[in-house]
């Protein structure tokens, strides 16, 4: 899996048919798209019937109204057609745009730019989960360019530059976080934990804690329940692929596994910890105290240090901190910035998966090859070898 680059892939593949290398199922393009959509449809609806599950699972409420549940099936809908617009509409874009430059792809016309105008779609979910997928795509996107950055020579990504990171996006995370309690409406984020509001001080009660009980049961429960939740997903990526033979999958436990956990656990035991400790020592409570406990508690990173995590705590001080600007109406309203800023990270991330697999996330291969019920495969394959045939 190598680079592909503009001339290589345009001295190849400029001329070929593009059924060759958007619908390779059948030649014509009108004909195609019925099985490009139908598939594209099918693999949505199993990729976010997964994703919507473990969602609402994860909100840990056993039993739905039935309210909620037209609702969460509703949403489930909107993800399904999402995912099989986007990833129907990017063959018959891409062979619309290869009519308009006089039957020639481009480099940048292949993937790239049918990608970015599909992002437009995100408008179908629902803005609480809008923002939360524009938020992970530029984080993905952020990764890849720092990725290419290191290639490059310009930087080079330490374990300690991760955590110096990490630590300095806890810190402001959790106090803008804690800054934004009084709110009604809190910023929808993706985070592993959300950190309590600040306790206003009152004269009948002794507790000047964010929090109710003893601290050493506060801060235990919190370590325990993260400690427990990293461990569940560590242990479902070993166990799962390996179901029939539990036994034999279990004896190969090891350290490893515990990373997660010990990264889950510490996170959250030392920033309670912290938090409680100072409330104690200077009587009452403050949004500040997220400052040190979340930079501290941010050491935790070097049990499982990942960049992913590393630039989600920035992007997450941000997005609450840009809430803010809105509000002071430091960011103009009427520009779409998140939306412009979806399409260009949809499209590169799009592109990054055909032409610089190797440093392209992870994420974006499982997610485009469940999406498309595994046609990018075939169309990836296609185009290498149309590329290594000039290259021979
Ligand atoms: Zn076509
Ligand atoms: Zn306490």
């Amino acid at each position: 899996m190598a680079q592909i680059s503009k001339h290589m892939f345009e001295a190849a593949c400029s001329n070929v048919h593009c059924s060759e290398i958007l619908h390779p199922w059948n030649r014509s393009c009108w004909t195609s798209s019925i099985q490009t959509y139908r598939d594209s449809f099918i693999g949505s609806a199993k990729f976010y019937l997964i994703i919507h599950l473990a969602q609402n699972l994860m909100r840990g409420k056993k039993v739905l109204t039935k309210k909620e549940l037209i609702k969460a099936g509703e949403n489930y809908l909107r993800s399904t057609i999402l995912g099989a617009m986007i990833s129907g509409t990017c063959v018959t874009f891409g062979c619309i745009l290869r009519l308009l430059m006089g039957r020639k792809f481009t480099f940048f016309t292949y993937l790239m730019l049918p990608n970015t105008l599909n992002g437009l779609f995100i408008l179908l979910e629902p803005p609480s989960r809008r923002g939360l997928v524009i938020n992970l795509f530029c984080n993905l996107a952020i990764e890849y360019m720092l990725r290419c950055l290191e290639r490059a020579g310009y930087i080079a990504i330490t374990r300690g530059k991760q955590t110096v990171l990490f630590m300095l996006g806890s810190a402001l995370l959790f106090y803008l976080m804690r800054l934004e309690g009084e709110k009604k409406n809190r910023t929808p984020l993706l985070w592993l934990f959300t950190a309590e509001k600040v306790k206003q001080k009152t004269d009948d009660e002794q507790n000047v804690c964010p929090h109710k009980g003893t601290c050493t049961r506060y801060i235990a429960k919190g370590a325990g329940i993260y400690f427990g939740a990293g461990l569940c997903v560590s242990l479902a990526k070993t166990l799962l692929p390996k179901l029939r033979t539990p036994i034999k999958a279990l004896s190969t436990v090891r350290y490893n596994h515990f990373k997660l956990a010990l990264f889950f656990g510490s996170y959250i035991g030392i920033y309670r910890a912290i938090v409680c400790y100072l409330c104690r020592s200077r009587g009452y409570d403050s949004a500040l105290y997220a400052l040190p406990a979340g930079c501290i508690a941010g050491l935790s990173f070097l049990f499982k240090p990942n960049l992913g995590f590393a630039i989600a705590s920035l992007t997450g001080a941000f997005k609450i901190f840009s809430t803010t600007l809105y509000e002071k109406k430091m960011l103009p309203d009427n520009i779409p910035l998140p939306l412009l800023l979806y399409c260009f990270c949809q499209g590169t991330l799009f592109h990054t998966r055909f032409m610089d697999p190797d440093i392209c996330p992870s994420y974006m291969f499982n997610l485009i090859r469940s999406v498309s019920n595994g046609r990018s495969e075939i169309l990836y394959a296609n185009m290498l070898k149309i590329i290594n045939k000039i290259a021979i």
